[in-house]
């Protein structure tokens, strides 16, 4: 039987030992975190352990990490023209996202669709600045919402430059860091970011946590999704998922030690990726090559390439990887992240994604590149047919 590769870790990753160990044990325990009895009380140590290594991946304050069910909600959380600041509490708005943004931040959370602006992205997948300074001039309370990393490209984004003029213009930056945590450097203060995304899931622990973190509790956010109970401070109620925030501050913590290692590995591997995918096809594009990217991501295409054809022949090979973002596929649909790249529609097709983890070896990217061998092989067999055919 082919042995099975992994390289959609921008979909999902693999649980880390650690994480994978944390869960187990809260699993074991008994108490509800509200409760005050010895139970009870472990249950609350576990969340208030989980909250601290969080809250140090982002170099936070655990009192600003709120708890939610994954990315998607603590984007939209963030999202809400009832966003308060000590020193302004009239409702705020536009709400300016990019591009390529996650169709989280997309749907506009608690924003009127006539109160999100797109602010445009270079042929490279980075937001445009001066485009986001003109669109913020005109405003006077706006929120923007930048992602430090996008999941298709891996394109890392300006964050600390649009930072600086989205607070010049009385604003505040809401920074969706889901792709990058753990893959590079992430202080909230150093991004200029008066609020963070993170998704366990994506750092190695399980699925279905995440957190909205802020910069200080300057910042209010006063119009919370959940409603009910006073748990996460009254910003997200229900009880907690203690298991689950159990294993994403174990997951948090072995990123927050591993991550520059662990870089500089998938980095040395990404480079084969890119150089045998030239190797064997010159003509391979690959997507924000230019800019500043993840080390563990790259998103490339050929001229009649389908990517779904070439997602099942990878597949076939053993390999697992994915055709533009995971929430999208599934259905063919055009990746907006492209699109607004300004990427001509024959390469927009083919757009495969390659995403590696901590777990990956050079093993992974050699049987990864024996499958491109034969997927571009056939390729480039079945558009010469096409050509004998149309002469
Ligand atoms: N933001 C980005 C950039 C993502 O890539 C994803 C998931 O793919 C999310 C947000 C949503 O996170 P979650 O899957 O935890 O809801």
């Amino acid at each position: 039987m082919t042995q099975r590769v992994y390289l959609d870790w921008n979909a999902t990753g693999r649980l880390r030992p650690e994480a994978r160990q944390a869960l187990q044990d809260a699993l074991a325990l008994a108490g509800n975190p509200s409760s005050v009895h010895a139970e009870g009380r472990a249950a609350r140590r576990l969340i208030e352990g989980a909250r601290e290594q969080v809250a140090a991946l982002v170099a936070a304050r655990p009192a600003d990490v709120f708890f939610t069910s994954g990315g998607t909600e603590a984007n939209i959380l963030a999202l809400s023209p009832a966003i308060e600041t000590l020193t302004e509490k009239r409702p705020r708005g536009p709400l300016l996202i990019s591009a390529i943004e996650h169709s989280s931040v997309r749907s506009g959370g608690r924003f009127s669709r006539q109160a999100v602006t797109e602010i445009a992205v270079d042929g490279e997948g980075r937001v445009d600045l001066a485009a986001l300074a003109e669109a913020v001039s005109g405003t006077t309370r706006p929120l923007v919402s930048l992602m430090l990393a996008n999941n298709e490209t891996g394109v890392v984004q300006p964050v600390a430059q649009a930072a600086a003029i989205v607070h010049a213009a009385g604003g505040l930056l809401h920074v969706d860091a889901v792709q990058a945590a753990g893959r590079i450097p992430c202080e909230i203060g150093l991004l200029g970011a008066d609020l963070i995304t993170l998704s366990a899931h994506k750092i190695g622990g399980p699925k279905g946590v995440g957190a909205l973190i802020r910069l200080s509790e300057d910042i209010h956010l006063a119009d919370p999704l959940v409603r009910g109970g006073g748990q996460e401070r009254g910003t997200r109620a229900g009880t907690e998922n203690v298991a689950g925030i159990a294993g994403f501050g174990a997951a948090a913590a072995a990123a927050s030690r591993e991550h520059a290692e662990e870089a500089t590995h998938m980095l040395a591997l990404r480079n084969l990726i890119e150089d045998g995918l030239r190797a064997v096809a010159p003509q391979t594009v690959i997507f924000g090559a230019g800019a500043e990217r993840l080390p563990n991501t790259t998103l490339f295409s050929l001229e009649g390439m389908k990517a779904e054809t070439a997602v099942i022949a990878f597949d076939l090979e053993g390999v697992a990887l994915s055709s533009g973002a995971a929430c999208s596929s599934g259905k063919v649909q055009p990746s907006h992240v492209l699109a607004a790249m300004g990427v001509s529609p024959l390469l927009l097709r083919g757009a495969v994604r390659v995403s590696l983890g901590w777990e990956t070896t050079e093993a992974d990217v050699a049987q990864f590149l024996r499958a491109w061998r034969k997927v571009s092989t056939a390729l480039s067999k079945r558009s010469k047919e096409q050509r004998g055919m149309a002469a």
